[in-house]
């Protein structure tokens, strides 16, 4: 159950009266299991939190108001105590998204189940997405993505457009829309 503290600051900051941190994006750990050729985010940060630690800032965040929380990395997945953190947030009606590479969602799909949407990185189709992130990385995504919307869970496509990749674009909305997957074009 919600509590009344809680509901009244989402309803504040709704109405713009005063601000609370009503929803999360949180990277858990740098650590990850590709190397995209772009990305910086592959090597564990020096300073990220310890178990303990990392329930007691979300548990500040849920006393301040927080009704969303985004996971990321890194590889979210990756983290020793994903399926704990995914369980602690869901016990106190906090809605938890995903943003992953996909790869290991066939590993945990009860973790998987427990969210309310997973979003998944391609470059493009299997050659662009291969080249910057690994060969493999693509089917892998793919068999992710399919075992999550299997699951019952939203799952989108997320695809930061660049030089690398923008002739590829149509290429990819035709595929998703085979998959019946929608995807989500950002700017890097
Ligand atoms: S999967 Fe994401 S976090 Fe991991 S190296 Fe690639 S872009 Fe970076």
């Amino acid at each position: 159950m919600i509590s009344p503290s809680i509901i009244s600051k989402g309803l504040v900051a709704r109405l713009g009266i005063k601000t609370y941190p009503l929803s999360l994006t949180y990277e858990l750990s740098w650590r990850c299991n590709l190397a995209c050729s772009y990305c910086d985010r592959h090597t564990p940060m020096r300073s990220e939190l310890q178990r303990e630690d990392i329930f007691k800032v979300l548990g500040e965040f849920h006393k301040l108001g927080m009704r969303i929380t985004n996971l990321d990395g890194g590889e979210a997945l990756l983290h020793r105590n994903i399926d704990e953190i995914v369980e602690w947030l869901v016990q106190r009606k906090i809605t938890v998204t995903m943003h992953t590479n996909g790869m290991l969602i066939p590993n945990k799909l009860d973790t998987i189940r427990k969210l309310s949407g997973v979003k998944i990185s391609l470059d493009g189709p299997r050659e662009n997405h291969d080249a910057m992130r690994g060969a493999g990385s693509f089917d892998k995504a793919l068999v992710g993505a399919k075992a999550a919307k299997s699951a019952g869970v939203p799952v989108a496509f997320t695809c930061t457009v660049g030089r690398h990749n923008i002739q590829t674009i149509d290429a990819l909305i035709a595929m998703a829309e085979e998959l019946d997957i929608p995807v989500i074009f950002n700017r890097p």
